[in-house]
């Protein structure tokens, strides 16, 4: 396994792969979530390359950047035994370089649910990504849907650009207790860890009643909300049930839906979400 750092090195290593390529992007500090992608991408494509990058442009001024975790040797730890070819790990300048000022702004799917909570945070993510994409010309691009929005403007910006990648997108992995994995639960303590299963519960409970017939998008909506009010250290930020392809809140569900939110516990913000139908 090869870490490269600047970008010639990267070219040069992605010139001599001549088979499909798979790319794994993430900001590091690496978990079975980022694993199961990794893993994915080596069953489907001759040579996985794994980008490790803190995109400091996807964070608000009042986010979690400087403090962001952040572990390379564990990381590289991580991955090397499940055979990825290349570990790309560019730093800030590399990406941004001094004057930088191109940016890719994907339109109405950026608007609701996170994109109204986080103004410019996919304009940061389209934006690396575009250039993670260009720079390490992958065949497919392995994205998580435990960041559904995240992979639906992706999904989104690779159509409208014409790139020729595939666009697949792994299941959510979650600890025992349903928590969906993410590099954030570290910041949770003490009874905020065990608190945050109201997550998975939320959902979990609303999907059983659309599991017996509801399609009234307001119950599922009421449903998860009354789970998490019976959990004083969750302070939900937005509750939603939406149009899994377009993202707009439902009245009626009809096909597929995604139920999603985001749930502050202290400062720290978590999100999660289930497909249905
Ligand atoms: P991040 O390092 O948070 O930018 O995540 C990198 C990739 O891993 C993204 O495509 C995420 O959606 C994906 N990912 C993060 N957590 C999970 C999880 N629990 N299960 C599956 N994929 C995940």
């Amino acid at each position: 396994m090869k870490t490269v750092f600047s970008l010639s090195d990267l070219r040069t290593a992605r010139l001599s792969f001549k088979g499909t390529v798979g790319l794994v992007a993430t900001m590091g500090y690496l978990h079975e979530g980022h694993l199961s992608l990794i893993r994915q991408a080596k069953m489907d494509c001759e040579h996985v390359i794994v980008t490790i990058f803190v995109n400091p442009t996807q964070f608000g001024p009042n986010e979690d950047l400087s403090n962001y975790p952040r572990d390379m040797e564990h990381d590289l730890s991580l991955i090397s035994p499940l055979g990825v070819d290349m570990v790309w790990n560019p730093s800030p300048e590399i990406m941004y370089p001094p004057g930088y000022q191109t940016w890719v702004q994907v339109e109405a799917i950026t608007r609701p649910l996170e994109g109204a909570l986080r103004p410019g945070h996919f304009k940061g993510v389209a934006t690396v990504v575009t250039k993670l994409f260009n720079a390490t010309q992958p065949d497919k691009a392995y994205f998580g849907q435990k960041d559904a929005q995240q992979a639906a403007v992706i999904r989104q910006m690779t159509r409208d650009l014409n790139y020729p990648i595939e666009i697949v997108v792994c299941p959510t992995v979650r600890e025992s207790d349903g928590l969906a994995m993410s590099s954030r639960n570290n910041y949770l303590e003490g009874a905020d860890r065990k608190a945050a299963t109201i997550l998975f519960r939320a959902l979990s409970a609303a999907k059983e009643i659309y599991e017996a017939g509801e399609r009234n998008a307001e119950k599922l909506r009421g449903k998860m909300k009354e789970v998490l009010e019976s959990e004083p250290r969750a302070q939900p930020q937005y509750v939603s049930c939406a149009d899994y392809d377009t993202l707009e809140e439902m009245a009626v569900i009809k096909g597929k839906a995604l139920l999603s939110m985001a749930v502050f516990f202290g400062q720290t913000r978590l999100i999660d979400n289930f497909v249905l139908g």
